[in-house]
């Protein structure tokens, strides 16, 4: 499986000290083949290995991290990235009702996914009403109204006189019920084909046109491999859809198709189906699937903590050098603080609301890359020595440092004199002149 080839992979680099480039080509190789085994399409995987190709060769080598882990990181964060990144939330109607469309292949899950859909909104407070639009197999509204009893909603069929035999005209009048009797989401269930029929993407178009939903949601089984992307590609062309529904990944389905099919498409994952109870259905989490293709929770963990515990590390060498004297606080620390700060630059709101902070929160807003790129310009171009003693730079030296980070001597001028006015600062706070906050180097 991927898993045991990852981790096998992961077993020859461990022990080395640095990723050459020869370690990244044959972790490439092994990837590539562990992908394809676990049936992503071809195009998927070579996207795949040149974004981790390249960031393992990039300069984010992180000091906690042996290679191994630096492989392993980059690898699921990829993945995550591919996926989707965060859950994208379902889009509701602002006027109700909300209308679901489902669309998808014989078998794949629709039905079933109806009534999960259908209890989970119940759940949280929803009035949902279930629409048989599938005529096409004999029991089909039957399953529909088995399984809408079990979960407590409603289902609208064709009865005589209810357009009997056209899906189009129920999913219509559908709305209307739905409006009459105030249920504010309609999940429409369609007919599928056991393969891809333009008969059929004719209808699953026509009722899309009749009730216009506002999330049509693609249903595929995991279990169908590299079927997946042209299934979806011919799905998107045939009706579109918003979102995609993954079903049956309690099988032993390998999450390749999770992956071509948000990356084929361009469309988000939003529900994984995990079994044939009402209840066996979650939100997907793109991480979470990352994690079970690369077979890893654990090392992730690992790696997470790792991380964590190097910052603290720094934390704390930070906070022992504005204890102590005002040389210990040099340009380097300065720009590590920086980067710090960038990194809460999220809880900036938060700090405003303290006493004493507008300084940082100030420092904050006047903080984007591009200028963090350029303070980290200037400071790598001054030497050692003027890096720990910035009141040698006299105007010589701060014309030669202008010149090798590419910037102005106005620049360099404003950085040291904003890191001047960052030590005067921090060295109040050392003295408890200002309060500051346990954990956070410099606040
Ligand atoms: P539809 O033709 O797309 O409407 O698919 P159905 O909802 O009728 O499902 C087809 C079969 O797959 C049924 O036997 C379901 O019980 C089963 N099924 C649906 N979702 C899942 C799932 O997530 N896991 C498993 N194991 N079976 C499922
Ligand atoms: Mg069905």
């Amino acid at each position: 499986t991927l898993s045991d080839r990852l981790t096998a992979t992961f077993k020859n680099l461990r022990g080395k000290g640095r990723l050459s480039d020869a370690d990244i080509d044959a972790t490439a190789r092994e990837i590539r083949v562990a992908l394809l085994e676990a049936d992503v399409a071809l195009p998927v995987v070579r996207q795949f290995i040149s974004a981790v190709k390249e960031r393992a060769r990039g300069a984010e080598v992180h000091q906690a991290l042996n290679p191994a882990q630096q492989v392993i990181k980059i690898v699921n964060e990829e993945l995550i990235r591919i996926l989707g990144g965060e859950t994208r939330r379902l889009r509701f109607a602002k006027t109700p009702p909300t209308v679901i469309m489902l669309a998808g292949l014989q078998g794949s899950g629709k039905t079933t996914l109806a009534g999960k859909l259908a209890k989970w909104l119940k759940d949280q407070g929803h009035q949902p009403v279930l629409v048989a639009a599938d005529l096409q197999r004999p029991n089909a509204v039957q399953q529909l109204q088995v399984i809408g009893e079990r979960a407590g909603v409603p289902v609208f069929a064709p009865a005589p006189g209810n357009g009997v035999g056209d899906p189009v005209e129920v999913a219509r009048q559908s709305i209307e019920h739905a409006r009459a009797k105030l249920y504010d989401v309609v999940i429409v269930d369609t007919a599928g084909r056991l393969g891809i029929d333009e008969e059929m993407m004719k209808q699953a178009a026509d009722i899309r046109d009749a009730v216009r939903p506002d999330e049509i949601l693609f249903v595929v089984d995991a279990m169908i491999g590299q079927d997946a992307v042209t299934t979806a590609q011919a799905f998107l062309d045939g009706v579109g859809f918003d979102g995609v529904v993954l079903t049956k990944l309690d099988g032993d389905a390998r999450g390749g198709a999770a992956l071509s099919v948000a990356y084929v498409t361009g469309r988000q994952v939003m529900f994984a189906s995990n079994g044939e109870k009402l209840d066996d259905f979650d939100v997907f989490h793109p991480d979470r699937m990352a994690s079970r293709i690369l077979g890893m929770g654990d090392v992730l963990t690992l790696i997470e903590q790792a991380e964590k515990a190097f910052d603290a590390q720094q934390a704390e060498e930070m906070a022992r050098k504005l204890a102590g004297a005002e040389q210990d606080f040099t340009l380097e620390d300065f720009l590590q603080q920086m980067e710090q700060v960038r990194k809460l630059g999220s809880i900036s709101k938060l700090l405003g609301m303290l006493p004493g902070m507008n300084e940082i929160r100030d420092q904050i807003n006047q903080i984007d890359d591009r200028e963090l790129d350029r303070i980290a310009a200037i400071i790598k171009s001054m030497t050692p020595a003027e890096r720990r003693d910035p009141k040698i730079l006299n105007a010589s030296r701060r014309a030669r440092i202008a010149r090798g980070s590419g910037t102005q001597v106005s620049d360099v001028n404003q950085l040291v004199e904003r890191f001047f006015e960052a030590r005067k600062f921090m060295n109040q706070m050392a003295r408890g002149a200002m309060p500051g906050l346990p954990g956070m180097p410099g606040l």
